[in-house]
């Protein structure tokens, strides 16, 4: 197995406008360029990468491709998609296969993708990934009228990477060459030489970067993954006093004290809503529910949380996932911690997988040990979601 990968992002983006090229515009903390640099260093059919770039740009953006696993060269392009293959394939080590040619202004590439085309390539000489039109296709000459319907059950979309085996690739560049032929893709590239090109199915998600509109797409898509992190930390202890309920990571709990507090006395929630502020640079929850304030004496920390959440959500932020610890002698927290789990996924908006609650003891030592008090420490990931202007 050995196939070789060659990004082109030598374009200067015309067609988007701005003074980025597309492939390296930010989002969140990454470079869209990373996007599929990402998917094809973790795809186990890819030795090595070779990324094609514009000339001019910043030595910052050539060492951040770099740092990819596998990346073997970054090189210049030339001045059209061709060129700049000829370039990618000219710093091809070795004899691999087959070799994938992708946009790098395609951010979601995904896994299977780059193996369904690896392997047809590897099979067959030649394969590109391909989506259905949804619309109907005219044919018309003049762009005023419609010559006829074109069926469009026979037509489809070439997406990227397109695999073609590595000496086929190059016969099939050497022919364009000598013709003086500039081709748009590969599969054309291969078509010229009489040789068959297979269709594998690509994915709608598997969108092109072209014009300014596309990013918004783009980032719908990503809705769940930008880079832009940020962790918190937060920890709260109450006292047990008789007389009270005793409500632990939002769910009622039989036990013959309860935590003293302003509100339910949740310790645990309190913890958590510290960390979700922490981490979005909130401040803390006394600044957003100050204990003396008659209007939420009592009231439930399931409320004091969804509040924070909400004002996250305002920022842009989403909770990824949530660890909890409970320190305490009794009630023991190892049965209870599934239920409290999903109470805090609920409040949180993910699945109880992305929440832990762990409870401890103190072998009898401290507050917690004497069973005076339950204290709590939580830690939140959150990550900013583009926002899609
Ligand atoms: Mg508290």
């Amino acid at each position: 197995m050995s196939a070789v990968a060659i990004i082109v992002a030598a374009g200067k983006g015309e067609r988007f406008g701005g003074e980025v090229p597309k492939q390296f515009l930010p989002v969140g903390k990454r470079a869209l360029i990373e996007f599929s640099l990402q998917e094809f260093s973790a795809s186990p059919v890819i030795d090595s990468i070779i990324v094609v770039v514009p000339r001019g740009i910043p030595e910052s953006l050539v060492n951040l491709i770099m740092t990819y696993r596998k990346v073997d060269a970054v090189v210049f392009g030339g001045k059209t998609r061709q060129e700049s293959v000829e370039a990618g394939v000219r710093a091809v080590r070795g004899n691999p296969d087959v070799v994938l040619v992708h946009d790098g202004a395609r951010p979601l590439v995904s896994g299977e993708i780059i193996e369904r085309v690896y392997r047809e390539a590897k099979k067959s000489g030649a394969a590109i990934p391909v989506v259905p039109i949804p619309d109907s296709v005219k044919r018309s000459e003049d762009g005023r009228v419609v010559d006829r319907s074109v069926p469009r059950e026979t037509l489809f979309r070439a997406q990227t990477p397109q695999g073609v085996r590595f000496e086929l690739l190059k016969r099939a560049l050497e022919k364009a060459r000598e013709e003086g032929v500039s081709c748009s893709d590969e599969a054309q590239l291969v078509e010229l030489l009489g040789e068959k090109v297979s269709l594998v199915p690509g994915s709608r998600r598997n969108l092109k970067v072209t014009f300014p509109e596309d990013i918004l797409s783009f980032k719908a898509f990503i809705g769940e993954y930008t880079g832009d992190f940020r962790v918190g930390i937060g920890y709260d202890a109450h006292r047990l006093v008789e007389g009270r309920p005793l409500y632990l990571g939002g769910i009622e709990i039989e036990f013959d004290r309860g935590l003293l507090g302003h509100s339910d006395g949740d310790c645990l929630l309190h913890a958590l809503t510290d960390a979700l502020l922490g981490a979005a640079g909130l401040g803390d929850i006394g600044k957003h529910f100050p204990p003396g304030d008659p209007s939420t004496e009592g009231i439930r920390s399931t409320e004091i949380v969804r509040h924070a959440v909400e004002l996250l959500s305002g920022e842009g932020y989403r909770v990824v996932n949530a660890d909890c610890v409970v320190v305490c002698e009794k009630p023991k927290i190892g049965p209870l911690s599934d239920k409290m789990r999903e109470s805090i996924a609920s409040l949180l908006g993910v699945s109880p997988e992305d929440v832990s609650v762990k409870g401890k003891t103190t072998e009898g030592m401290g507050f917690e040990g004497r069973g005076e008090g339950i204290s709590s420490l939580a830690v939140v990931l959150v990550e900013k979601v583009p926002s899609g202007e």
